[in-house]
């Protein structure tokens, strides 16, 4: 399952985004709302909904997501210094677009753990 998103409108350039790669499979753009210093996105053109959409017959192109977001950093020029790659699957996940992302983040050390544990703090 499948339903169109805001990002098949980024695809069909019927939205615009400040696009970073393109090629048959995928699209690489800069997050509307970043948050790090490099934040961009990087999906496939044919759209799975979440991680748990991910099929044998599928999964070679969420290698190649990793395989853009890799070029990308290279091109960019923090490769060495590293970056963090995130995709999030539904609710509990963070995933509030439901097309599967890489989130590319770079450009200061991450911090770990990624997540606030609310149970913990209330
Ligand atoms: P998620 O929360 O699903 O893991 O990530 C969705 C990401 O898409 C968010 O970081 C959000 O800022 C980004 N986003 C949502 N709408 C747009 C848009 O129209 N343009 C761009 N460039 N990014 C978007």
């Amino acid at each position: 399952m499948s339903e169109e998103t805001v990002f098949t409108k980024i695809i069909n350039r019927e939205i615009s985004a400040d696009i970073l790669y393109e090629d048959d499979d995928a699209l690489a753009f800069k997050d509307i709302n970043p948050q790090a210093p490099v934040h961009f996105l990087v999906i496939p053109k044919k759209p799975i909904a979440t991680i748990n959409d991910i099929t044998e017959e599928n999964a070679a192109i969420v290698g190649h997501l990793y395989v853009v977001a890799a070029k990308v950093a290279a091109e960019q020029g923090f490769a060495e210094d590293g970056y963090r790659c995130v995709m999030n699957c539904n609710e509990h996940g963070g995933q509030t677009v439901y097309h599967i992302h890489l989130h590319v983040l770079a450009g200061q050390p991450m911090g770990w753990p990624p997540y606030t544990d609310k149970a913990k703090e209330d």
